[in-house]
């Protein structure tokens, strides 16, 4: 045999047998590096089993699977929204998975109904209003938003993020796709000014009094108060007495040519189970999916409320409809 076809045959045999020998996870990750670090070094501390990861936006990774194809080194997904996971499903770039465990410790409403996807960390997206220009006792849901009272005074995020398309899908499901353009239509009448690029910008501009109340995600709002605590700032559960506060997550798949399937579910387990679940929600200050497991302290002085039961997954499945509707209202 040549040297080169030696050669050839080494660098062919030696990633194979260096993955088998360690185990190593591959997770492409759209959940920012400093909230998944610190899970995946306790998970190497426990197992002794590395794992590799990059992190990008949503998109970008989903992108990135779709070419790799069967060549992608990744064995986990790891993203955000169920709207971002469902379509992550339809592109084939995930597979289905049974898992007592899983199916144990994340709750029915929260995961795939096929098992490609399960949420590991449950998002809020709930009102905030200013509390020198609203009293509580004016706020009621997300529908009512539309109507006269808060003419000039809402503040939305741009339609272009997942998160409000997400909402409007609920709305969707909820009323049917009538009333839920007729609700976006009294949004975009209400808008105090053009939507904001993201939840943070929203909440400034509440707290200097641009309009008087924003649909955000909690942790948003936890974050902006931690840093200016004297912000006018107050979070409101809407839709108590319906459909609940807007429920979303973050989760995670196991891709569908990964080269390491039980090492993945394995952690995709670790990940939903008791050791991870409270630090998994906590750094980035949103709640556990894991039903099981409280929220940490800042997270829990929000108080509680009613989250809706909806199953996540409908969210991506009404979702072309959600952003025809927001289109058609102005609803940039
Ligand atoms: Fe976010």
């Amino acid at each position: 045999m040549k040297l080169i076809h030696l050669l050839a045959l080494v660098t062919l045999i030696l990633p194979i047998t260096a993955f088998s020998s360690t185990g190593e996870i591959v997770v492409y990750s759209a959940r920012n590096e400093h909230l998944i670090k610190p899970l995946f070094d306790a998970y190497t501390a426990k197992t002794g089993i590395k794992i590799k990861y990059i992190t990008d936006k949503e998109g970008a990774l989903l992108e990135r699977l779709k070419a790799e194809g069967e060549n992608t080194p990744a064995d986990m997904l790891i993203t955000v929204d169920a709207g971002n996971l469902w379509q992550a499903a339809r592109d084939g770039v995930l597979q289905q998975v049974k898992s007592e465990v899983l199916d144990k410790a994340i709750p029915a409403n929260l995961r795939d109904p096929d098992g490609r996807w399960y949420g590991l960390s449950v998002r809020a997206r709930t009102l905030v209003y200013n509390t020198q220009k609203v009293q509580p006792s004016q706020l009621s849901t997300y529908e009512a938003l539309a109507e006269a009272p808060w003419k000039g005074r809402l503040i939305l995020r741009s339609s272009k993020k997942v998160y409000n398309q997400s909402l409007v899908a609920a709305m969707i499901a909820e009323h049917g796709p009538e009333k839920a353009e007729a609700i976006v239509n009294g949004w975009v009448n209400n808008l105090a000014t053009a939507p904001f690029s993201d939840d943070t910008k929203a909440l400034e501009a509440v707290a200097v009094g641009v309009g008087d109340v924003t649909v955000v995600n909690t942790y948003y709002f936890g974050r902006l108060m931690k840093k200016k605590p004297d912000l006018p700032l107050a979070i409101f559960w809407p839709n108590q007495s319906n459909g609940g506060v807007h429920m979303n997550v973050s989760g995670a798949g196991i891709t569908a040519h990964a080269d390491n399937r039980e090492g993945a579910l394995r952690l995709l387990e670790w990940l939903a189970g008791t050791e991870a679940q409270g630090q998994f929600a906590a750094l980035n200050m949103e709640y556990p999916a894991n039903p099981s497991i409280a929220p940490d302290s800042t997270v829990a002085a929000w108080g509680t409320f009613k989250g809706s039961p909806l199953n996540v997954a409908t969210y991506g499945e009404l979702q072309v409809e959600a952003v025809k509707i927001m289109d058609k209202a102005g609803y940039k």
